[in-house]
């Protein structure tokens, strides 16, 4: 069984004699709080892995390779979720990494991902974009790269799987820049073609760094760095190559810039190979030197709020049931700014009611720690968080605070819902309206379809299985869903003209209930073109994903 440690009590902690907040910004500035986005089968897993190993957290990382034996790491606490071996919710790890601490905010992985993967990303301040070497950029990662981008989130590059053969390495730079518009800024280049991976070169410092594989990755992978001379002797063609190559970047103005970085024009690019460890001390380097702390997050009028004020955070996740037993309900806070200690109680700002915060935890997978304190950046489960809804504030203190509503996300998939049994219909409408307020599902109307069943939308299938499978838990309500064939949602601007999009045949117009827009739905692109050609006039609008 994996453990996984809070280090934020190893170093001196801020004081208590002013509600202890003196040390908030200094705790602030060592944390790096980030996400990382890719597509299915990058290594993810793989890499969260190791990059935990290189924190000293767990101390083999070859054991738990295969996806049956990483159970302890990958959160999968649903039992829908354990049949599957696959993750749907998202929770926080933390590892201390020399003076930092680092939080990677899990971001669920799977084809069937969900609007939860978005969300995380507006609790993360930097994002780490893993590509496979062989495949570049695949479309999930381009969906959340487009939430990122949307967000105004710093993105690394970590070209993955180095040590299989793959695409050249200025090939995917050049797809990184011209298919998302991203300067790429390789900060080490690789020494061998992939698939013959013999190291990196350093690209500031003009050195070589070897590494050598160890078995299966058991152990952190042997480095070893030289100078230039050294390496051309021993490297000869292959980093011949990587000079030619790096020279090449140089005067393409792939130069590293930490302003074009932080304003999401440009991506610093490292290659590794996780399951190898290689590479993955660069990177956890990089995410500690360049990666943005926690800032003072700005609320919902428009004021930013200090870091050193009392504690304020936000819900950008909800879990339930996630113990059958029990059927609790965690709501999983970012820390905005304050100190938050275990115990305090704090003010809901939807509600103004108070609450307690007795049951703060800390949780990866099933691994479940109390927390005492937390600081920016970091993430706080809270149990028993009945009242807490996604985009929810928490706060300590007056005035009240409140962080602005999550956004949605643009649907792509759309199921009619009604209950099997007509007898249980008001437990069926509390049941869809409870699981609108968490977000689990956008919840749409019109008067032609009426209330009784409404239509679900989301991002990913898989959050119709949620919504089937806690109505059933938690209301009595077995839900018999109809798929819609729509895939593209699109904003009716003008609602007078509702009647054109109804009146095509193939489309029609939703309300969505969690803030009255209303969608046109389309099946596909054809649909949305053909009827904008015969209505000029027609004004849709595209949801990103991400607004
Ligand atoms: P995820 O779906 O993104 O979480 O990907 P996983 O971490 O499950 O990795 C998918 C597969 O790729 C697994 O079989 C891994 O062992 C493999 N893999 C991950 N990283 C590397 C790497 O650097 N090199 C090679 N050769 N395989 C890797």
């Amino acid at each position: 069984m994996l453990t996984v440690t809070a280090t934020g009590e190893e170093t001196p902690a801020a004081s208590p004699g002013d509600g202890g907040r003196s040390g908030v910004p200094q705790e602030a500035a060592r944390r790096r709080t980030f996400g990382v986005i890719s597509h299915p089968d990058a290594g993810k897993s793989t890499l969260t892995e190791a990059l935990a190993l290189h924190a000293r957290v767990i101390s083999e990382a070859g054991a738990v390779h295969g996806k049956a034996g990483r159970k302890g790491v990958v959160s999968d606490w649903l039992a829908m979720e354990q049949a599957r071996g696959i993750s749907i919710t998202s929770a926080a790890l933390q590892f201390g990494y020399g003076d930092t601490v680092i939080n990677l905010l899990d971001t669920p992985g799977h084809a069937d991902f969900s609007e939860d993967t978005y969300r995380v990303l507006s609790a993360v301040d930097s994002a780490v974009m893993l590509l496979d070497a062989a495949k570049g950029l695949e479309p999930q990662t381009l969906k959340l790269f487009d939430v990122c981008r949307h967000r105004g989130i710093p993105v690394i590059t970590f070209v993955n799987k180095w040590d299989r053969p793959g695409r050249e390495a200025l090939e995917l730079c050049d797809e990184i820049s011209t298919r998302i518009d991203l300067t790429p800024m390789p900060l080490n280049w690789p020494v061998g073609e992939a698939g013959r991976f013999r190291g990196v070169l350093d690209r500031d410092t003009g050195e070589f760094t070897r590494f050598t594989r160890t078995a299966g990755g058991a152990t952190l992978a042997t480095e070893e760095t030289m100078g230039a001379e050294r390496a051309a002797e021993e490297e000869g063609a292959d980093w011949e190559r990587a000079v030619e190559e790096s020279e090449l970047l140089s005067l393409s103005g792939s130069d590293f810039d930490q302003e074009a970085f932080l304003s999401g024009k440009a991506t610093p690019v490292l290659f590794g190979a996780g399951v190898l460890n290689m590479g993955v001390r660069q990177l956890l380097d990089t995410i500690v030197r360049l990666s943005p702390a926690p800032a003072p997050r700005v609320d919902v009028e428009d004021k930013a709020r200090p870091l050193d004020k009392p504690f304020s955070g936000f819900v950008f996740k909800v879990q339930t049931g996630m113990d059958p037993a029990h059927r609790d309900r965690v709501a999983f806070v970012r820390v905005c700014s304050g100190r938050f200690e275990r115990g305090m109680v704090v003010t809901h700002a939807q509600t103004g009611r108070p609450f307690s915060t007795k049951y703060a935890q800390q949780m990866f997978g099933r691994e479940r720690n109390t927390v005492e304190e937390a600081f920016p950046g970091d993430v706080v489960g809270l149990v028993n968080a009945n009242a807490l809804q996604v985009g929810d504030t928490l706060h300590v203190g007056k005035p009240a605070v409140r962080f602005p509503k999550l956004p949605s996300f643009a649907p792509e998939h759309f199921s009619v819902a009604r209950p099997s049994d007509l007898g249980r219909a008001k437990q069926f409408r509390k049941g869809i309206q409870q699981l609108e307020e968490e977000g689990v599902v956008q919840v749409l109307r019109s008067d032609r379809r009426g209330d009784a069943a409404p239509v679900l939308a989301a991002v990913g299938p898989m959050q119709f299985e949620v919504a089937a499978h806690r109505i059933e838990a938690e209301f009595g309500v077995k839900l018999l869903l109809d798929r819609l064939p729509y895939r593209i949602a699109r904003i009716l601007a003008q609602p007078d003209q509702r009647t054109i999009v109804d009146r095509s045949g193939r489309a029609e117009v939703l309300r969505r209930d969690r803030d009255g827009v209303d969608l046109a739905l389309f099946p596909d692109p054809v649909a949305v073109g053909s009827l904008q050609r015969l209505h000029p006039e027609l004004k849709l609008e595209a949801l990103v994903a991400g607004t």
